[in-house]
């Protein structure tokens, strides 16, 4: 074969990216899809591969693909830079399901699973998940490494800093272009919060309407 496609993390988010990539590639002979992953010994799972990093990077292919399928966005980021350092390709998985409109700009690495939607004007940094059913309006701006859980509703003139990760069914409502609302780096937004006012960086937010978590 002439390229393999590794997705890197072969545990629950893996599981759900790959059958996305094997349907992109469903025609191609020449590929090889393959998981990557540094713990799991598995000779497969879910019917592909499981190789090693070193492994991986010492197959004999001529282009080498990697999706980094983690949900933890620090360990996404070190394996990452490791990835690019190695200089292999980041894939940016996207299911036929997606929906995206107009004016919109994404970094490498995005995974946009079904039901998920990108209105217009847009942009969004590198390694982006954007997992089932969840949605990013006008005018929003987000950071590199982000993590959306299931249902995010993420509505228009909200800027997500690096590395923020928002729960299930998280609402962020809607900032305007004087004053977007702002969710800092590394913030953590609960499952189903209902995010009125900005989350300072580095903090934990629950609840409707969501307040920092009393440690
Ligand atoms: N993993 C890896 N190398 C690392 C860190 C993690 O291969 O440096 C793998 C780990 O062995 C596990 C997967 O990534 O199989 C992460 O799975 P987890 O269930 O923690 O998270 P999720 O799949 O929900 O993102």
């Amino acid at each position: 074969y002439e390229s393999i496609y590794g997705i890197y993390g072969a545990s629950g988010c893996g599981r759900g990216v790959a059958p996305l990539l094997e349907w992109k590639l469903r025609d191609e002979s020449d590929v090889k899809i393959v998981f990557i992953d540094d713990a799991n010994h598995e000779k497969d799972v879910n019917g592909l591969p499981v190789y090693s990093y070193e492994e991986f990077v010492q197959f004999d292919v001529e282009t080498k693909y990697v999706s980094i399928a983690i949900a933890n966005s620090r360990v996404r980021q070190k394996l990452a830079d490791k990835c690019a350092a190695d200089k292999l390709n980041f894939l940016t998985i996207v299911s036929d399901q997606h929906v995206r409109m107009k004016s919109i700009k994404v970094g490498v690495g995005g995974i946009f699973s079904p039901f998920t939607t990108l209105t217009s004007n847009i942009k969004i940094g590198q390694h982006f998940h954007c997992n089932i059913g969840s949605y990013v309006e006008h005018d929003c701006v987000v950071g590199d490494f982000v993590t959306f859980a299931p249902a995010v509703r993420c509505n228009g003139n909200v800027h997500i800093d690096h590395h923020a990760y928002i729960g299930a069914g998280a609402i962020l409502r809607q900032g305007t272009p004087d004053k977007p609302l702002r969710v800092g780096t590394g913030a953590i937004v609960g499952m189903g919060a209902v995010v009125t006012k900005d989350v300072e960086p580095g903090t934990i937010v629950v609840g409707n309407p969501a307040r920092p978590l009393e440690k």
